[in-house]
């Protein structure tokens, strides 16, 4: 049989990178496309492309010859970045989104898989800790979260009409913070899960006594690890529902727990210092009833184990920086 041939867009990010990895290992033609190849390991797509897609012409090149495609590129980060660049964040994902959908349709793409996120939902609805879950249809009336969540429910909407009007199988997934190795760990990009993993790695090494947690650590979120993800995405895309659907952990923890069960792992007790910092809304936690309805899914990866992983591969990347006597960024 021959080898079915998919664009990952984004193969150079987080969970794009482990998407292509499951997909070589399940026979794939996979090429990846980014602007930057994998930081922490080479990329095993038997193509990987550098292409800016925000660009329409890279976006014809990247969707050539391929049946389907997984638009995972985004200029993204977390609650720190995406609650600042708006203007960039916005200009940039709507021209990576809409060039990237026009062009898979125009060279022919059979299924198309758009990443959208549960900021998508309204920031009314997420004004307490303690939320009831999101089910899809709460994100309307429509106000979601930062610009960064406003240009991820108007690509659903236009991978909806694209399915209506071209007949172009889109699927729309919305994540709920996903977490695990080989994810941003310093600069400013990294997530709550990789950030209070550095923090405490970093405590840790150097025999500091507290780490500094963004707000009073109250707010709410669940966590899911990236295997789940990755097994979420492609079950998607072989079925045939159009989406919007949740995608995460139901199982909502505070920032204070989650750095608990950190601190656990790493076999630390640390004092937490309650700072100024972004923090989001004030609680988000995901109604699976869909997904499971739809797909059967259900993470399979604990929290306390996906942190167990993801916690021992950062302590790994901070204790090679130290030992090099390079500067951490974060
Ligand atoms: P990531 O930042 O690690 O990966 C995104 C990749 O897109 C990066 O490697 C980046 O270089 C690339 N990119 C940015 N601008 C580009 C451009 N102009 N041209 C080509 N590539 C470009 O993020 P991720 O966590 O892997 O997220 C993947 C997708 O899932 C994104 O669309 C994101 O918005 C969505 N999402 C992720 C989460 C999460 O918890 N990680 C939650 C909700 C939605």
């Amino acid at each position: 049989m021959a080898q079915t041939k998919v664009l990952v867009s984004g193969a150079g990010g987080f969970i794009g990178h482990h998407l292509v990895k499951r997909l070589k290992r399940e026979g794939y033609w996979v090429r990846g496309t980014d602007l930057k190849y994998p930081e922490y390991e080479p990329s095993p797509a038997d193509e990987f492309e550098i292409l800016d897609m925000r660009r329409w012409d890279n976006c014809l090149q990247a969707t050539r010859g391929v049946e389907e495609t997984f638009a995972l590129a985004a200029d993204m980060g977390g609650m720190g970045f995406i609650s600042k660049f708006h203007a960039q964040i916005l200009h940039n994902n709507l021209l990576i989104s809409t060039h990237t959908l026009e062009a898979a349709r125009v060279n022919g793409v059979k299924r198309y898989l758009f990443t959208s996120s549960a900021c998508v939902y309204p920031e009314y609805k997420q004004t307490e800790t303690n939320i009831k879950p999101l089910k899809e249809e709460d994100a309307y009336p429509a106000q979601p979260q930062d610009a960064y969540g406003w240009e991820k429910l108007v690509t659903e909407h236009l991978c909806q009409h694209y399915r209506e009007t071209y007949g172009i199988e889109t699927h729309v997934v919305r994540f709920h913070n996903m977490f695990g190795p080989l994810g941003k760990w310093e600069g400013g990009r990294e997530k709550a899960p990789a950030a209070l993993c550095r923090k405490i790695a970093v405590a840790k090494l150097k025999g500091e006594k507290s780490i500094e947690i963004w707000g009073d650590g109250e707010q709410t979120r669940s966590f899911c690890y990236v295997d789940d993800t990755v097994e979420g995405i492609l079950s998607l895309m072989r079925s045939d529902f159009p989406g919007p659907i949740n995608l995460g952990q139901d199982r909502m923890v505070s920032i204070n727990e989650l750095a608990d069960i950190i601190m656990k792992t790493a076999g630390v007790k640390l004092e937490k210092k309650h700072v100024a910092g972004a923090l989001g809304v004030r609680g988000r936690n995901s109604d699976n009833t869909l997904v499971k309805k739809v797909l059967g899914w259900e993470p399979k990866v604990s929290l306390e184990e996906g942190l167990a992983r993801t916690y021992t591969w950062i302590e790994g990347q901070v204790q090679a920086r130290l030992d090099a006597g390079k500067p951490i960024d974060g």
